[in-house]
């Protein structure tokens, strides 16, 4: 090994362990602290993160980089390791192209623009949070000045959760599936719906708890390389494929949102844990893109979890462990978590109508980005769309263009992600069926683990490796389309709705 990747090796050691303290200082922030200790936590979560960006963005790591990706010794690395330099010699670049004093600026107005927006969502006045948007996609304009000059801002802000993916594929992906999608949910609409009223009751957030043990279980999640927590919002963080943590909020009167937030995490958890060992400590030992990552969690959850046959092996031993499902039969069960309703928030949305309250985020932010449309605009703009695509109009701000967090931090360009993880998912279910025969009959024959395997050997080995559209390519075989998505809807729920 030469002397300046063994000290480069060194190097990223630091660096990971500094990182290795964020992510605790976050985790026991979000699952642990009191009331009165947070902020304490909170400055010590600073003086670490700061810490580390310096570290990330120092002349001894530019100068470690410079010299591994010059040619003779960039040919000499390995596949991890170029990727590696590649990847942070890129970010290393863009950071060092931010003014110092604008970084500060934009860390403290995102602080403020987080605070008015909980306030406003909380006042349902969108009043209260307009300048502070305004604001945000201002700085996001002139930080993508900075770090991509000369290109266009909302295909920089998408590449940065869905590397290679342009708004030009997007824009033809989410149209094709728009098409489809509007007049299936108006047919679904029309036709009579379950009845949810048998689900009232108590359900104990102690036995919640032990059915999402059985669902990770079955899952084939490891629990030698995973805890779970509880939080407000679910999630999951990996620090390395033998320490996965995911949470869950068990809420008493619906067992059902606990449940699938088990199965989505626990996909989420079971990619970190099969991830290559080989890749431990470089930027690709997880997956950085989050629509590769959301196909993998919301594959559990939608395309098994959502299938009847899912349940067919473990219903009573759910029923068991949940008394206040015994009198549901696993029909009426099945019907319940496939209800397709025209609801507010996307959150709550089920898998079909879910697309929709995505197209609409991602069509009011090219009216952003792209049409310069203003701000104060956009709470119409938002209340048109969601009349014309899903039939409903929000009676406040609160439940319309408030709802969501993400613009309040500046994360433009991440909702779409969410949307791409279905659309792959269409087609890793295409693929599946291809190698491994009916999905139906494994999965009524328990065979969750088999499915677990050939997710993991074909998609989670890699880590963040391969960007989203070689693993398209190479686990697919042909270019990204929304049909495998559509037409799965559409046989699923034609049989369900009896259209
Ligand atoms: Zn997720």
């Amino acid at each position: 090994m030469s002397q300046t990747l063994e000290a480069f090796r060194e190097y990223l050691k630091k660096l990971n362990r500094y990182n290795r303290i964020n992510s605790l200082l976050s985790w026991d922030m979000y699952t642990a602290t009191p009331r009165l200790g947070y902020q304490s936590m909170a400055d010590a979560l600073t003086w670490f993160s700061s810490e580390a960006f310096a570290l990330s963005t120092s002349d001894e790591l530019q100068k470690l980089l410079e010299a591994l990706a010059a040619p003779e010794e960039y040919e000499q690395l390995d596949e991890a390791m170029q990727f590696t330099v590649r990847t942070m010699k890129r970010e290393l670049d863009e950071s060092r192209r931010i003014p110092r004093d604008f970084y500060e600026a934009f860390v403290t107005a995102r602080s403020a623009s987080m605070q008015a927006w909980q306030e406003a969502k909380k006042a349902s006045d969108f009043s209260l949070f307009a300048p502070h948007l305004e604001n945000m996609i201002e700085m996001t304009k002139e930080q993508c000045g900075y770090t991509h000059p000369g290109k266009e801002v909302y295909d920089v802000l998408l590449n940065q959760y869905e590397e290679g993916m342009d708004s030009a594929a997007i824009d033809r992906i989410f149209e094709e599936l728009k098409e489809g999608l509007i007049p299936l949910v108006q047919k679904i609409l029309a036709a009579p719906q379950p009845d949810s009223e048998k689900f009232r009751g108590y359900y104990d957030p102690d036995d919640q708890k032990k059915v999402q043990d059985l669902l990770l279980d079955y899952m084939g999640f490891n629990p030698d390389a995973g805890v779970t927590s509880q939080s407000e919002h679910p999630f999951t963080m990996a620090f390395s494929r033998n320490d996965v943590r995911l949470t869950n909020n068990y809420d008493p009167e619906n067992p059902i949102s606990a449940i699938f937030s088990a199965i989505h995490e626990g996909g989420h958890g079971i990619f970190g844990q099969n991830v290559n060992p080989a890749l431990e400590g470089t930027p690709a030992d997880d997956c950085r893109y989050m629509g590769i990552h959301e196909s993998q969690s919301r594959f559990y959850e939608n395309i098994l979890g959502r299938n009847r046959n899912f349940w067919i092996p473990i219903y009573g031993r759910v029923q068991e462990l949940l008394p206040g499902l015994q009198h549901i039969s696993l029909d009426e069960f099945y019907r319940e978590i496939n209800h397709v309703q025209n609801s507010l928030i996307r959150t709550d949305a089920d898998e079909v109508t879910y697309g929709l309250h995505i197209i609409i985020r991602y069509e009011i932010e090219q009216a952003i980005f792209r049409d310069h449309v203003p701000v104060k605009e956009l709470p119409a703009l938002w209340n048109r769309k969601m009349k014309d695509y899903l039939q409903i109009t929000p009676p406040d701000d609160a439940r319309g263009i408030l709802q969501d967090m993400h613009w309040s931090d500046g994360s433009f360009g991440y909702f779409p992600s969410y949307l791409l993880g279905n659309i792959y998912d269409g087609m890793f279910l295409e693929a599946i069926t291809r190698d491994l025969g009916s999905l139906d009959s494994l999965l009524a024959q328990g065979e969750v683990k088999t499915v677990t395997r050939w997710l993991g050997s074909h998609i989670h080995w890699y880590g963040g490796l391969r960007l989203p559209a070689e693993v398209i390519r190479q686990v697919c075989g042909r270019e990204l389309s929304a049909a495998p998505l559509l037409n799965y809807f559409k046989e699923k729920y034609t049989e369900l709705y009896h259209l």
